[in-house]
């Protein structure tokens, strides 16, 4: 059975496609991805003993550029799941104009599970079984979910090692998101969870609103979830949930953003914090709020969680959180959703930018990452928002919309070869 992600992606791919009359060759080109590498590697677990770990890489197109997005661990990992990863990607990259196209991969198994020594096996024997299919000029994975910088620094150190000691330090953009001791920029690991801030700046800035005071809850509380928190404190908004693959905490009075982050540091999970008895899933969606951030997996937001809701915004930080009946519901309370192609593009800009970096030489300081950011996100939201007013269309539909006609645009200049 297709991962229903892969299919809400093409449904919404294909019925934009036809409002805009997509040229047909075009829509038959992106309707599946370009290559889908599947590797089996082997890996020497602390006990002595061998496991074969399945390890994907989807990359969906690269006519705008490069193929760039993330990689996974997580043991629900599976090849429809990466097919409409990297097509999202394909959308979030031509949709913030970067010379990008768009790719997803990862590894079918628990992070949690295995040691941090096995970890850095798995990492570097994943990257060493992809072989020349990544490269800073051919496919340019970053983290996603189950993985931070310390996982792309292991993966460029990987890399670079297989080639020639002259080519090395040409090489280190193999990757992006890694830490900056290792040729990373500044402003990466914040940069998903900013970005989504600065489009929920936005919305408020056109309302006229100030999100000073407002309430706010957020499901999960890893990089994307937790770096939003920050970048939400610092507008003085009020934190009233949070809930993680260990269940939910919840406080009208106000979630210690810092507190909260210093546990999970510390215990990887919300469990444990500050004596909140921990509630479970269906309390969390109730909650009133003005604002909700999914920032966990794909499909959280059904048909009945869309009904409980008791906000008036969703704010995409996760890929693919709202299903599409959950999005139907959306529309009819007349909640407002501000997508994840555009939500959480701040992760690919600022990938870019480190990019960039690597390829010049230059170290960025981070009043010029976040202004660069907050730059190319707000003009994309800009743009969205009026193609969505212009054509009476919902936010999403005008992601896609925008993105699609710049694809559309690069293929009848190129023209297909031979
Ligand atoms: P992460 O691994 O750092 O954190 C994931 C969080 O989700 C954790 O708090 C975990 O407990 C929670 N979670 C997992 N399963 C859950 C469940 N069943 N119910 C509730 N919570 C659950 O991952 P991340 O990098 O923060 O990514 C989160 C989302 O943001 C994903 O959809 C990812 O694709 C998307 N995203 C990430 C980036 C990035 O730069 N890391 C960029 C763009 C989009």
């Amino acid at each position: 059975m297709p991962d229903p992600l892969f299919e809400n992606v093409i449904r919404k791919f294909n019925d934009v496609a036809d409002r805009i009359n997509l040229e047909p060759r075009v829509r038959t080109i992106l309707s599946q991805p370009k290559n889908e590498i599947i590797v089996n590697f082997p890996v020497k677990m602390d006990d002595g003993s061998y496991r074969l770990f399945k390890g994907y890489r989807v990359q969906h197109n690269n006519v705008l550029g490069p193929y760039k997005g993330g990689f996974r661990f997580h043991e629900e990992v599976n090849l429809d799941e990466v097919k409409a990863l990297a097509m999202l990607m394909t959308i979030k990259c031509a949709l913030a104009g970067l010379p990008l196209g768009g790719a997803k991969g990862g590894i079918k198994f628990n992070p949690k599970s295995v040691s941090p020594a096995e970890m850095e096996r798995i990492t570097r024997r994943f990257v060493h079984a992809l072989g020349a299919n990544i490269g800073p000029f051919h496919d340019i994975p970053a983290p996603d979910v189950g993985t931070n910088a310390q996982t792309m620094d292991w993966m460029m150190d990987t890399f670079v090692n297989t080639a020639s000691a002259g080519e090395r330090h040409n090489l280190k953009g193999v990757v992006t998101g890694k830490s900056v001791d290792a040729g990373g920029t500044v402003g990466r690991e914040a940069a998903t969870g900013t970005g989504a801030v600065m489009c929920i700046e936005e919305w408020a800035h056109v309302k006229g609103l100030s999100l000073s005071g407002m309430s706010y809850a957020i499901q999960g509380f890893g990089n994307v979830g937790s770096w939003a928190a920050v970048a939400m404190a610092r507008n003085g908004a009020r934190l009233v949930a949070v809930n993680d693959a260990a269940g939910t905490i919840i406080d009208p009075n106000g979630i210690d953003v810092e507190a909260l982050r210093r546990h999970v540091r510390e215990h990887r999970t919300l469990e444990g914090f500050s004596n909140c008895a921990l509630a479970d899933r269906t309390a969390f969606w109730g909650v009133p709020c003005d604002i909700m951030i999914p920032a966990a997996l794909e499909n959280q937001i059904g048909a009945a969680e869309a009904t409980a809701l008791k906000c008036r915004l969703v704010a995409e930080g996760a890929n693919g959180p709202t299903t599409p009946e959950g999005d139907a519901v959306l529309e009819k309370r007349g909640i407002e959703i501000i997508p994840d192609v555009l939500c959480n593009s701040g992760g690919v800009i600022v990938s870019y930018f480190e990019w960039l970096q690597n390829k010049t030489g230059e170290a960025w300081d981070e009043e010029r990452v976040t202004h660069s950011l907050r730059k190319i996100i707000n003009k994309a939201h800009r743009e969205v928002a009026s193609i969505a007013a212009a054509n009476k269309i919902d936010m999403r539909s005008a992601c896609y919309w925008k993105a699609l006609k710049q694809i559309d645009r690069v293929y009848a200049a190129r023209g297909i070869f031979p």
